[in-house]
């Protein structure tokens, strides 16, 4: 072949290729048209169907040289950008998102708020009995916290182990919420449970193990109550938005986000504390953003620095687990601080970061003086 011959070729093949690229950004623009149409239909994005059809009349047409396979592969290919040219279009659109609406979300209880100055959330890991729930409350008042947590049911990774009192603790959780005036927060695990948890606490958490789980996200949020909803152990920050938008979309928009950390290679830490999430997930929702340093960090020691850095980083709030007598905790007993400990937290944090009201502030409750060792006498062995 002579040169002049291939030069032209590949001119001719330059040119098909400035043609297709035309074609492609012809029909990217059409998506986005057929996108607009899907959402006012509110039809999914992805329609398995209509991409076999697709394919097929691809197929019927192909005259070769490239093989059924080869076309197949070609144009599935440009479906998927299509489709992800939809999605990341519908991600900008979601109700979660601050392009719909650009201030901070602030949640408001009786006369305390979440997502306005940042707060603390503190409690057992479980509600193990009154005595219990009651020393926690009052510590909590004492330092002028307002949110106390608890979980009740309890989503353990060995079926041997407590799971907890279930409606007990949860009627334990409304009776020391009232006695303290605490806004009370613990986890339902199930669709069957939300009315449950919803009749008894202020504030449906739902847990790591659960982000994914739809249904319950729907049922909690067509509650109407505030949900506190964990990241997922192994999910991005795109997935736990969607999975926030699941419960927005039940006409709830009172969400909170909480960081709980996420699986990775390190042993050191139970969990990998993303702290990019929380400038992420500020600038990507208004939703408020706590950070829960204890199941993150999974140990006592390092939870005043990460404390510090996830409200460097811009977090609402943070949560922590405590217990008046961890060593004998039924649960998470490594990394639920007691009430030197958490003091000590607290101080290390400058709390209160916003002015208290000293009337919030109670005078010490007994069952806080009593010794340690003294602890089945004054809170009964359940
Ligand atoms: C909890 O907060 O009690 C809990 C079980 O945490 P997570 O769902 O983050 O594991
Ligand atoms: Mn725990």
């Amino acid at each position: 072949m002579s040169s002049t011959r291939l030069t032209e070729l590949r001119q001719q093949i330059s040119n098909v290729n400035l043609a297709l690229l035309d074609l492609l950004s012809e029909r990217g623009r059409l998506v986005m048209q057929v996108f607009e149409e899907k959402q006012r239909a509110n039809i999914p994005i992805y329609v398995p169907e209509r991409e076999q059809e697709l394919l097929n009349e691809l197929i019927a047409h192909n005259t070769g040289p490239f093989s059924n396979d080869t076309i197949r592969y070609l144009f599935h290919e440009i479906l998927r950008a299509s489709t992800d040219i939809m999605e990341a279009q519908q991600s900008k659109c979601l109700q979660v998102s601050r392009a719909t609406h650009a201030e901070d979300l602030v949640i408001p209880f009786a006369d305390v708020a979440l997502g306005a100055a940042p707060s603390i959330i503190a409690g057992p890991c479980a509600i193990e009995s009154e005595g219990q729930l009651d020393a926690v409350g009052a510590c909590l008042r004492r330092h002028g916290i307002r949110f106390l947590r608890g979980g009740a049911f309890k989503p353990r990774t060995s079926p041997y182990a407590f799971q907890g009192l279930g409606k007990l603790g949860l009627e334990l959780m409304k009776e020391i919420g009232q006695r303290h005036g605490l806004v009370t927060i613990s986890e339902v695990t199930d669709t069957r449970l939300v009315e449950l948890v919803a009749e008894h606490v202020d504030v449906l958490q739902i847990g790591s193990r659960n982000m994914f789980n739809y249904d319950l996200l729907m049922e909690a949020g067509k509650t109407g109550k505030p949900v506190l909803l964990k990241r997922g152990l192994c999910a991005t920050i795109e997935e736990y938005l969607q999975a926030a938008e699941y419960v927005v979309l039940q006409g709830n928009r009172q969400v909170v986000l909480c960081e709980r950390g996420i699986r990775t290679y390190e042993r050191s830490t139970r969990n990998t504390l993303d702290i990019s999430s929380v400038p992420l997930l500020r600038q990507m929702s208004y939703l408020p953003v706590i950070v829960d340093v204890s199941h993150a960090a999974g140990r006592k020691d390092i939870l005043a620095p990460l404390g510090r850095a996830a409200l460097a980083a811009g977090a609402n709030g943070l949560m922590v687990e405590i217990h008046p007598f961890p060593a004998t905790a039924r649960s998470d007993s490594r990394q639920q601080l007691d009430f030197t400990e958490f003091e000590a937290f607290l101080k290390e944090l400058a709390w209160p970061w916003a002015a208290v009201d000293s009337d919030l502030l109670f005078p010490a409750h007994a069952v806080n003086v009593i010794e340690k060792g003294r602890r089945d006498e004054v809170f009964g062995s359940l």
